[in-house]
């Protein structure tokens, strides 16, 4: 069997007749691996999401699915995954009945009690109390929580959550997190989860994914930079920060383009600020846990950018809030969306 569950291969999107909204050249999730998908509204992520839960129909390109190319309700996909969207939809039942139902429409029929208990105690609800509840005596991060454990009772090999922890108490989000977890260890579920709360992702990811505009790459030190853009020397064309720093670039398609770059920290060796090196102020330090990198916040005039760096690194350059470090970047290397 192969480790790899996805495997993704010229996949494009549009709504109708409208833009495309996705397009993803290739990618590849492992299987037993929790990936986090981060990026702005509309960036594409359920989007990517609906395409990967077999929910839609892709304009150009395949999915394949444990080896084999899927489409909705292709036999070996159909009850191999399932999505939690933003907003899940609870039948005006009993909790019990709630989480039974999806159970019952795959044909299990027996083992359902154990079943619906297991499952509400992932999420940390207790069955006694909670089984005969109706959804309007539950609050938002109880009815988020029941609408997991109706996804999780199915016992999928794959987990699709949207936003799962945005209308929710910190209470909920992180049994919504213990529950995660909890799944991949002891199913080995694949999980594939798309949120704003950053910190809690960084708890949750072995692997970040960045999309924008439809385009998705792995998180490390690429920072996406707006437009506009304007001609300065050399050919080059110039972004002015407020600090009077510059981020030089090719010359862009138009001058809103935004430019996708590459930045690190700069050793003191390399130079000060100047062509290709921008100064920074650390704003803040964050522990990416799953993935044993620090993601370090700067401030660079008016920009926030992130670079990720080791705990060793972060040691040895001493890096605190508040400290000033050089970024580089290569011009050359700039690519326009
Ligand atoms: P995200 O989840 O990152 O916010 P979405 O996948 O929801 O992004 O949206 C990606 C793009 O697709 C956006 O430009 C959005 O306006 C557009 N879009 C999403 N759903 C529809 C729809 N049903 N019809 C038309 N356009 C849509």
């Amino acid at each position: 069997m192969s480790s790899v569950i996805y495997r993704v291969s010229d996949l494009v999107y549009a709504y109708g007749n409208g833009p495309r909204v996705l397009d993803v050249p290739g990618l590849e999730i492992e299987r037993e691996t929790i990936t986090g998908l981060i990026g702005p509204n509309g960036s594409g992520k359920t989007t990517f999401l609906k395409l990967l839960a077999f929910v839609q129909k892709p304009v150009q390109g395949e999915v394949r699915f444990k080896d084999r190319p899927a489409v909705p309700f292709a036999e070996h996909a159909r009850f191999g995954v399932t999505f939690l969207p933003q907003t899940p939809y609870l039948l005006k039942r009993s909790v019990y009945k709630n989480i039974a139902y999806g159970l019952k429409v795959r044909g299990v029929t027996n083992d359902l009690d154990r079943r619906v208990e297991g499952a509400l105690a992932l999420v940390g609800l207790s069955a006694e109390l909670f089984r005969s509840r109706h959804p309007e005596a539950l609050s938002g991060g109880q009815a988020q929580r029941v609408a997991l454990a109706a996804r999780l009772a199915l016992e999928p090999e794959v987990l699709l959550l949207d936003e799962p922890t945005a209308n929710v108490d910190a209470e909920s989000a992180h049994l919504i997190k213990e529950a995660v977890l909890a799944a991949r260890q002891e199913r080995g579920t694949t999980v594939l989860v798309a949120s704003h709360d950053l910190q809690w992702m960084y708890e949750v990811a072995d692997r970040l994914l960045q999309m924008y505009k439809g385009g998705i790459w792995e998180a490390g030190n690429t920072n996406v930079v707006l437009g506009p853009w304007r001609p300065g020397s050399d050919g080059r064309w110039e972004k002015h920060l407020s600090d009077g720093g510059r981020i030089r670039v090719p010359r862009p398609p138009f001058p809103d383009a935004s430019a996708v770059i590459e930045f690190s920290l700069s050793r003191p060796e390399n130079g000060e600020a100047g062509a290709n090196i921008l100064l920074g102020t650390v704003s803040r330090l964050i522990l990416e846990q799953k993935r044993e990198a620090v993601a370090v916040t700067l401030a660079a005039g008016h920009l926030t950018l992130t670079v990720r760096v080791s705990c060793r690194e972060v040691e040895s350059r001493g890096l605190l809030p508040g400290r000033q470090v050089l970024l580089c970047y290569d011009p050359d290397a700039v690519v326009f969306m």
